[in-house]
């Protein structure tokens, strides 16, 4: 039985909220209308900083050779040459999945206009709000985003989330700055952060590295297997069987398709579920 914990700890994508909807609406978003949001922000001072940002990083990367960089022009050149190799350089490093400061902070300003301007609504389960609810309310746990999309990103996700405004249920948020989540010392510092031994909460996510660090930090943890996750490995879906993780030092972990089943696993703040 695990003991109790008086904090909760959520990953974001195939957590919280379906894996595709990244991949499916916000960087398809950022692809599809990169060209004529550049236009259309063009003098604001905002979309210059971010655009010298990804120009500082693109000189960086052509100095250190990495491979394929795409050069972004200096701002001296004529605009629509700059916005297109800004467009070529934000194409090349979504095409190899950078996540990466200025590239996060360019779809970060982005997706903010697609969120107030509603053309984007964040999306998560159905079981998400309820839980959150139990959580915070009626056991009086605290509840912190950890994901790997900036603060901003997650705040935007949340905030104008398809079931309303859910930030308040949040106590604060992490993203890389942390630490990267394979690093088991990003959840030290995250439980030092907050306050709270580590062993006194609980993460949620779908990755298994992760978890294995969380693990390896001292927490609790539960592994999401959501709709449209890659299989886990030896773990057949729909079977309520505990994953095995060799690397960890647990000797094996609860998969949970809901976050219902958090309760029914895992006792919090002392009380039965
Ligand atoms: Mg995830």
């Amino acid at each position: 039985m695990p003991t109790p914990y008086t904090t909760v700890v959520l990953d974001i994508e195939g957590t919280t909220t379906p894996i595709t909807f990244v991949h499916d609406v916000l960087f398809p978003h950022v692809l599809a209308r990169l060209d004529a949001f550049l236009i259309e922000s063009w003098a604001d001072d905002e979309c210059y900083e971010k655009v010298d940002a990804l120009r500082i990083q693109a000189e960086k990367d052509v100095a250190e050779n990495v491979p394929g960089a795409v050069p972004v022009l200096p701002a001296t050149a004529p605009a629509d040459d700059v916005r297109r190799s800004v467009v070529a350089n934000v194409r090349w490093q979504m095409g190899i999945d950078r996540k990466i400061g200025p590239l996060k902070a360019l779809q970060g300003y982005m997706w903010r206009s697609a969120y107030e301007s509603g053309e984007i609504k964040g999306v998560v389960y159905d079981d998400v709000v309820p839980a959150l609810e139990r959580w915070t309310s009626s056991l009086g746990l605290d509840v912190y985003i950890y994901s790997s999309g900036s603060v901003e990103a997650q705040k935007l996700l949340f905030g104008w989330s398809e079931k309303g405004n859910l930030l308040k249920y949040f106590k604060g948020h992490f993203d890389t700055a942390i630490g990267l989540k394979v690093e088991p010392v990003s959840y030290t510092r995250i439980a030092q952060e907050i306050g709270r031994e580590p062993a006194s909460i609980l993460f949620l996510s779908d990755n298994v590295k992760e978890i294995d660090a969380a693990l390896l930090a001292g927490y609790q943890a539960a592994i999401a297997f959501r709709p449209g996750n890659a299989p886990l490995p030896g773990h057949p879906a729909g079977s309520a069987a505990p994953l095995t993780i060799p690397l960890g030092p647990a000797e094996d972990v609860q998969v949970v398709e809901t976050f219902d089943q958090v309760f029914e696993r895992f006792v919090a703040g002392g009380a039965a579920p």
